[in-house]
């Protein structure tokens, strides 16, 4: 099949690892039988070098034509770059976030690996680690306490700051409907992490999740309290396999759940709409300390893409390559700087990407 796909390079090593990327889609496209046609866009830093703007309106038209939108990094070093200088509204990183409200990405998909290869990078006991962690963050990115009205007053000579947590149960139901989705694709269970003994709003999220799961009988799933998951994130994270949560929880849950995988160079994301439009991209920034080096991982970027395919493009078979392409590179002890570890094989960017691509069945 053909496939249009909206390409965003960015900046610092954004342009290396997407090139890698596009590399390992191109060799599963070549085994399964696919074309992908890929249309650059400009944003961030390069758009504002190119455009004045950190994003035109072309370019949000050229990812909203595509059937997703495969992005690498944008920003600079926030010290020293001209593009910190700008106001807040045209720096690189209003791009990304005007891109997500245009195209109403509101969940956002973290998933947590510890490859075996990689286990002494895992900050956790052994014991632990040996039980293996393979989850996955569905989170609610664009409601809750981050868009709620707030305000600072001063009330008689006291200062008093407001924040507001407000969800909908329409809002709530599409995020429920992600999750349950993402659990039937993988091993069908569920926890939805809230603090419904204290909050509104979660006592409503377990209203219309329940409402949800009854739409999906094969998935298992339950209720945590946010602070007991935070805590069994780090004593028995093999316990999850989908945890769906609104936009504050996810985003501490999501930080906790990538560190004890151990490796930054290795997390991709997603961020879904109300369809299978998505745009993927690796957790971590630019880098620009790296970028030109040769040093940079790409292995992020390459599963945000093997993500795209599963997610967007419902090419699951071909995502599977492309996650047993990278097991199987780490497994020949082939590692980039970030990951090295004794008596492995260092490999730069590209070849790394070569590997992979070569790996892919
Ligand atoms: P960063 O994630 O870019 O880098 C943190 C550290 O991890 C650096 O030492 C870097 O060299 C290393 N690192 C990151 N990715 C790596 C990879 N793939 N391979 C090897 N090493 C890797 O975070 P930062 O330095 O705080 O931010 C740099 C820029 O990235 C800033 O402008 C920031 O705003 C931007 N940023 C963009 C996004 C995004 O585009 N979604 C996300 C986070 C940060």
């Amino acid at each position: 099949m053909d496939f249009n796909l909206a390409v965003i390079k960015g900046d610092g090593i954004g342009p290396e690892i997407v090139d890698e990327a596009i590399k390992v889609l191109d060799a599963a496209a070549a085994v399964y039988g696919h074309k992908f046609n890929y249309t650059r866009v400009l944003m961030g830093g390069e758009s504002i070098d190119a455009c004045g703007v950190p994003l035109t309106d072309e370019a949000i038209e050229t990812c909203r034509r595509s059937d997703a939108v495969l992005m690498g990094s944008i920003g600079g070093n926030t010290a020293t770059s001209p593009w910190y200088k700008l106001e807040p509204s045209l720096r690189p990183e209003a791009g990304l976030l005007k891109l997500r409200k245009s195209l109403g990405l509101f969940a956002n998909l973290r998933p947590a690996y510890l490859y075996d290869d990689l286990a002494q990078a895992c900050p956790l006991k052994k014991e632990i680690a040996d039980k293996g962690i393979d989850l996955i963050i569905v989170r609610e990115l664009t409601g809750g306490l981050y868009f709620g009205a707030r305000s600072t007053v001063e009330q008689n000579g006291v200062l008093k700051a407001t924040d507001t947590l407000t969800y909908n149960e329409n809002e709530i139901r599409r995020i429920a409907v992600k999750g349950f989705d993402i659990a039937m694709k993988r091993r069908r269970k569920l926890t939805c992490v809230d603090k419904a003994n204290v909050l509104d709003s979660s006592r409503l999220w377990r209203k219309v999740v329940q409402e949800v799961a009854k739409d999906y009988p094969e998935v298992e799933y339950s209720f945590m309290l946010v602070d007991n998951c935070a805590m069994q994130l780090v004593r028995d994270p093999s316990q999850f396999d989908v945890v769906l949560t609104e936009n504050m929880f996810g985003d501490i849950l999501s930080d906790e759940a990538s560190e004890i995988t151990g490796s930054l160079g290795m997390l991709s994301s997603a961020s879904l709409c109300e369809t299978s439009f998505g745009l993927y991209e690796p957790s971590h920034g630019s880098a620009p300390d790296i970028a030109g080096t040769g040093k940079a991982n790409p292995i992020a970027t390459i599963l945000s893409a093997a993500m795209l395919l599963r997610y967007s493009l419902n090419l699951g078979k071909e995502a599977d390559a492309v996650e047993n392409a990278v097991r199987e590179v780490l497994r020949e002890g082939y590692r980039t700087a970030d990951i090295m570890s004794d008596g492995c094989t260092q490999l730069t960017c590209s070849q790394m990407g070569d590997a992979v691509a070569k790996a892919i069945r």
